[in-house]
């Protein structure tokens, strides 16, 4: 197994961390300022459109797409390290259009979608001047299964009509928000796995409503946070189904391949920038006429949690690698195992550094709050715990079954 990046990734890289170092870093504890001043923090403020056009003219564009017309064709394992370096700030994935969910969505697109489709919704996705949710998980059934969702979508004639509510619409509040991507229930008689279909629902169809924005730990996430919608006998041209009927799950399977190794490298770049930013404070700051990183178990812990992050790096490196080689079908197991191990990780070294930071590591001063609040959710998004130890322990039960 070899885990080194091609020289084309190595060089993306070294272009990627000026760029950050340069012009997303040095902005962005004004960006949160501005934001936490807005009376409406749903909206993007004019730095993130002039980060967009620079880091596109650079050629820090779309990296996450294996495609090189469209993004710069690089493998899973390649992407890797660059989301990683994107993960230590809350805007940089936006800012090179490597944001999820619009990444997975942008896949979907890629695999599944028809040339019409392709035209009229991954263009200008790729091109960055539009957002996209994924509307799946739903408040009145158990959605980490994800059979369980209810919401229909219903063959009629040449439409298929909408009907149900969603939650947990990630970036349903951005303004430039303008479709989504649904899970609907199209066969209850089919299959298990062949019922559902995914429907492109503009977000200005009729019958669609945003009833509310929901916080997550009490905070927003705006203007990226997560909205609740009802879709009520939205009508739209049958070629609004992604590959037909019926390939819901399919197509949901294919999506979360690559978005989990995306989730969990930016999680390590929020581990590490949480890391760093313990290690500084606890180095500057003194009680009881010593600095903060020699008394107790300090330097103990700041041991333990560059151990945690080195192991965690190199196991999703290890499913990226496999991602590559043998596609989602051969890495279910390892890709389930770091959606487990690196939000736990990430949760226990920021839980560190607010520590080490005492009360200012609660505040807004800093960034740890809000990193706590998204490394603890990721144990939730796409899929609980529970639900992928259940999975890598079947995996690992059928290799002895007779
Ligand atoms: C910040 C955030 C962003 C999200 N973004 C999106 C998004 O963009 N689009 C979208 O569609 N959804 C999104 N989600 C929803 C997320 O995918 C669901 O919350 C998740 O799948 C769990 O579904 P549920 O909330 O219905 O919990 P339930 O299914 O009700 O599960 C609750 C709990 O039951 C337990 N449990 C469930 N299954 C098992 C099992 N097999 N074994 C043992 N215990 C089990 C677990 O403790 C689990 O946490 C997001 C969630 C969060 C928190």
């Amino acid at each position: 197994m070899d885990l080194t990046p091609t020289a084309k990734a190595r060089a993306i890289a070294r272009r990627l961390h000026a760029f950050m170092c340069a012009e997303v870093e040095p902005v962005e504890p004004q960006w949160q300022r501005d934001m936490a001043a807005l009376d409406d923090p749903w909206q993007e403020l004019p730095i993130i459109a002039d980060l967009k056009t620079k880091a596109r003219a650079q050629g820090l564009w779309n990296l996450f797409l294996p495609d090189a017309e469209l993004g710069e064709g690089l493998s899973v394992l390649d992407y890797a390290p660059l989301a990683e370096r994107m993960g230590r700030s809350f805007i940089a994935p936006e800012i090179f259009n490597c944001n999820a969910p619009d990444t997975g969505n942008m896949e979907v697109l890629y695999h599944y979608g028809s040339e019409a489709q392709k035209a009229r919704w991954l263009q200008p996705l790729l091109a960055g001047e539009i957002r996209s949710v994924f509307f799946m998980t739903e408040p009145d059934v158990a959605s980490s299964d994800a059979t369980n969702m209810e919401a229909t979508a219903t063959v009629d004639g040449d439409e298929v009509v909408l009907n149900g509510r969603k939650w947990w619409s990630t970036g349903l509040g951005h303004p430039n928000c303008k479709v989504g991507i649904f899970m609907g229930l199209t066969d209850p008689q089919a299959d298990r796995h062949c019922r559902h279909s995914m429907v492109l629902v503009p977000l200005d169809t009729a019958g669609v409503r945003i009833e509310r924005m929901l916080t997550a730990m009490n905070m927003l996430d705006a203007p990226y946070g997560h909205g609740q919608a009802s879709f009520t006998d939205v009508r739209l041209p049958l070629d609004h189904i992604i590959a037909g009927p019926g390939r819901g799950f399919e197509i949901a399977q294919g999506r979360l391949g690559p978005g989990r190794i995306h989730h969990c490298m930016r999680l390590i770049g929020l581990a590490e920038h949480a890391l760093e930013l313990a290690c500084r404070r606890s180095l500057d700051r003194t009680a009881f006429g010593r600095p903060l990183a020699r008394l107790g178990g300090n330097g103990e812990r700041i041991a333990e949690a560059r151990i945690a992050i080195e192991q965690a790096r190199l196991l999703v490196l290890k499913a990226a690698w496999s991602l590559d080689q043998h596609g989602i079908r051969q890495s279910m197991s390892e890709v389930s195992q770091i959606k487990v191990a690196v939000p736990r990780m990430a949760q226990e070294v920021i839980d560190l550094a607010i520590q080490l930071h005492g009360g200012a590591g609660v505040s807004n001063d800093f960034p740890l709050a809000a990193a706590w609040t998204a490394a603890r959710s990721l144990r939730l998004a796409d899929g609980p715990d529970e639900v992928h130890r259940g999975l890598i322990a079947r995996l690992e039960l059928a290799r002895y079954r007779n």
